[in-house]
């Protein structure tokens, strides 16, 4: 059977009408939709030479022996967030059953190569994200606080997922799966507007973003506001909104994709007669290069300190969250932009603003890439989230030239 990507576009469409409402894509990890979507999966392998497995964090594994046990993987997510689009992950695993059945039809291939639909990728219900992978990965190490956590009606995660058939305390056995792998591969739409911007259908991804978090606390003195003089004034949210615009230029100054966010700011006593005492203000600053990010983050906390200055108020950083960039395999994404080439004639090279489970495979040592497609809008984690159908054809016929380039090169290796 030769690849047939219109059945990959019919097939997310039957999937959005199975796990779907008027609100979009309600695929929410360790619910019943999920596993009726997962199900649902099962039974579109049924009936190719493939060995099925679920893992102990929940992850679904089909094999396809070959003439090596080194693995070439592809992966993606059957779960979505609530209200979710229609492709934002199920694409990514409903490419790879194409381009399975496709090698599965053509005989024993020279490696074994495998599908894995991963647990729980976007955390929507317990506010973990990669869960599935973290676990095979080995990187998960919040075993206990995971265990505490609860979802919107104090349902705890340990209890939710001994439901689903997953041990908690056995959750990171997982890892085992990775043993054998040689390669990973995942599709995933792109979920911004770069490839839309250059009129491209696809591209090949460097790698994931790293991201600095930080809470930056703004201290001045709340003062009447009909009785004190402009100069006399030391005003908290003067700090945070003049660093919220030098983020910009921070930004400006790092290229190669910098993106700095002040995502918010809280003021007290925030009152309209009332100088800010204090502006709480939290700020992400994201770029693929490690040195890159770590100027970001220096140039902006100079900055503030130059504007505490001016303003007469006291300011003080405390980090939230940091993950390091994550690059990709350089020969995979070599292989990816040949294969976009290929297929769409033009390829181009982007890095990832989200974290993807394609991140934490690469962490535990597999040689990693992924390829997008393009995003309509940009939008997505909504149910106007898009793509076109000869673009999510294209995207297949780009991870079947994938596959089969990183079957080669794992097989001469
Ligand atoms: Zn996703």
């Amino acid at each position: 059977m030769p690849l047939d990507p219109a059945r990959t576009v019919a097939e997310l469409r039957e999937l959005r009408e199975l796990t779907g409402d008027e609100s979009g894509a309600q695929r929410v990890a360790w619910t019943e939709t999920w596993e009726r979507s997962r199900a649902w999966l099962r039974d579109k392998l049924d009936g190719l030479p493939l060995a099925y497995e679920r893992d102990e964090a929940g992850n679904q594994w089909w094999t396809l022996g070959g003439e090596s046990d080194r693995a070439v993987l592809l992966g993606g997510h059957m779960d979505s967030v609530p209200n979710g689009g229609w492709l934002d992950g199920c694409m990514n695993v409903l490419g790879a059953v194409e381009v399975l059945r496709r090698i599965a039809e053509e005989g024993t291939p020279p490696v074994t190569v495998r599908l894995v639909d991963w647990a729980d990728e976007e955390g929507a219900r317990f506010g973990r994200s990669l869960f599935g992978s973290s676990a095979a990965s080995g990187t998960m190490a919040d075993q206990d606080e995971l265990r505490n956590r609860t979802d919107a009606d104090g349902i705890r995660l340990e209890d939710a997922l001994r439901e689903h058939g997953v041990d908690l305390d056995r959750a990171l056995d997982a890892h085992r799966q990775l043993e054998s792998a040689a390669a990973y591969l995942e599709l995933h739409i792109e979920q911004g507007p770069v490839l839309e911007s250059l009129d491209l259908p696809a591209g090949a991804v460097l790698g994931t973003f790293g991201v600095e978090r930080w809470q930056i606390t703004w201290r001045g003195q709340a003062a009447h506001a009909g009785s004190t003089p402009m100069d006399k004034r030391r005003d908290a949210l003067a700090g945070a909104a003049k660093l919220a615009l030098e983020i910009r230029d921070v930004a400006a100054h790092a290229g190669g994709g910098a993106v700095c966010t002040s995502g918010g700011v809280v003021c007290k006593p925030g009152i309209v007669t009332s100088v800010v005492e204090t502006a709480v203000q939290l700020l992400d600053q994201r770029h693929l290069d490690a040195d890159t990010l770590a100027t970001m983050l220096r140039e902006a906390r100079e900055a503030s300190e130059r504007f505490a200055a001016e303003e007469d108020v006291e300011v003080e950083w405390e980090q939230l969250w940091s993950i390091q960039p994550i690059l990709f395999d350089e020969r995979l994404v070599e292989l990816a932009d040949e294969s976009v080439r290929e297929v769409a004639g033009q390829s181009h090279r982007l890095p990832s603003g989200p974290l993807h489970d394609a991140a934490e495979v690469a962490r535990a040592g597999v040689p990693t890439v992924m390829l997008f497609s393009q995003s309509l809008r940009g939008l997505s984690h909504t149910k106007l989230e898009d793509t076109k159908p000869e673009h999510i054809e294209l995207a297949v016929q780009a991870l079947d030239r994938l596959t089969s380039k990183t079957i080669a090169l794992v097989a001469a290796s």
